[in-house]
């Protein structure tokens, strides 16, 4: 056996995964739930019968729960580290629906019966199919399911996540290779959905396989909230799937210092220790991680764990969202904030996608006028965008 291997087998076997598991069991009758991260996957709490056995759900939730028209999921991982007693808790609030998601705005509507959040190539004048998202510069953003651990209750593309369980179909994926191998500027393919990291081994394996083979893409990323939602998933064979098809970047979603645990830390670990190299993204969010210490400390802890902060995300405009958006004045001040106190080795990318599929990085410079409502935003191409502002 090689010193690799025995050092992987060493890591494996100090798991705080494995001890959180094997201590749990022993307390939990309902041992196959906790373990096994596809019975979390497909055994999520979805009523407020079930929930009210975790945690005191204030009446704020109750409310949010029952007249969300969004679908709500909560995996038991993420129960375990959300403070029972307190819906200040800074997961419990991305996770649990509150009246706030009743409210929808204006701004929230893009046109008559479609809200800016269903992703769909033909909203976008692309085409094959419902797989392509976006095709932006030199990348391709795919859609592989509309699945995911957990339903965030600030997703951009909560119109299409949890609804009817879809995974991209070889015939969609066909349709998408000819794409990629026909548009000979794309060099970065996104993965995307849903959180591409709930699908089988075989099954990112054959998507990453054909992938590999196109002789114009140069990067893979995968975006995902698993090794932060559902950490159990990020198993040595994943590992194994991923790393045979370098440079596969793993972009994964962390909004919060308190997500990244011991056995998120454990999970991100792992995928180092299989060469796999970790950015992260973080979307900004009104009172969760809308506070200079609060990023601060999130950035640090992200480069402790070896996770490059790449972007900071101004949530997007979409129904039932508001109570999470913060200004982007106010995110601008942020980032001066953190220039001011911390390396900018930590400081991530200010995004925003525009309503248009493009991505402005947010400067000073970037900003052409600001009114009471919205903010006009120039992009590389010096084409203006309005991002209405969320009072
Ligand atoms: S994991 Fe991503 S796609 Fe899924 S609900 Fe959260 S933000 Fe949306």
């Amino acid at each position: 056996m090689s010193s690799k291997s025995t050092e992987t087998e060493d890591f494996i076997k100090a798991s705080p995964l494995r001890s959180a598991q094997e201590t749990h069991t022993k307390e939990n009758t309902n041992q196959k739930i906790y373990t096994d991260w596809y019975s979390q996957l497909r055994h999520k709490i979805t009523t407020i019968q079930k929930l009210s056995k975790f945690i005191n759900l204030s009446t704020e939730e109750q409310r949010g729960i029952i007249h969300s028209k969004f679908p709500f999921a909560v995996n038991t991982y993420l129960l375990e580290h959300m403070d029972v007693n307190s819906e200040h808790c800074p997961i419990r609030k991305q996770f649990i629906p509150t009246i706030g998601e009743i409210k929808k705005l204006p701004e929230e509507l893009l046109e008559e019966g479609r809200t800016c959040d269903v992703p769909s190539s033909t909203s976008y004048g692309l085409k094959p199919g419902r797989s392509i998202l976006r095709h932006y510069l030199d990348t391709v953003i795919i859609l592989v399911t509309n699945n995911c651990a957990s339903y965030c209750r600030y997703c951009a593309v909560r119109n299409f996540v949890g609804q009817h369980e879809w995974n991209i179909t070889h015939g969609e994926f066909g349709l998408v290779l000819k794409y990629l191998k026909e548009h000979n500027e794309v060099r970065q393919v996104v993965l995307s959905g849903g959180d591409p990291l709930v699908l089988s081994d075989e099954k990112l394996e054959f998507l990453l396989s054909h992938i590999n083979k196109i002789k114009n893409i140069d990067l893979v990323r995968i975006e995902t909230r698993i090794p932060v939602i559902l950490p159990q998933r990020i198993t040595p064979k994943l590992c194994e799937v991923l790393s045979k098809y370098q440079p596969v970047f793993i972009d994964v979603t962390i909004n919060h210092t308190k997500e990244m645990t011991q056995a998120a830390t454990y999970a991100c670990n792992l995928l180092l220790s299989y060469g796999i190299p970790l950015v992260s993204t973080t979307i900004l969010l009104k009172n969760i991680n809308d506070k200079v210490q609060i990023l601060a400390d999130l950035l640090y802890s992200l480069v402790k764990s070896r996770i490059k902060p790449y972007r900071l995300i101004q949530p997007e405009i979409v129904e039932g969202t508001s109570h999470f958006r913060p200004t982007i004045v106010s995110g601008l001040r942020l980032i001066r904030q953190l220039r001011s106190c911390i390396t900018s080795f930590a400081i991530p990318e200010y995004i925003v996608n525009t309503r248009e599929g493009t991505e402005i990085i947010v400067a000073p410079e970037s900003v052409v006028s600001r009114t009471k409502n919205s903010v006009m935003l120039k992009d590389i191409f010096g084409h203006v965008h309005i991002y209405p502002e969320t009072k």
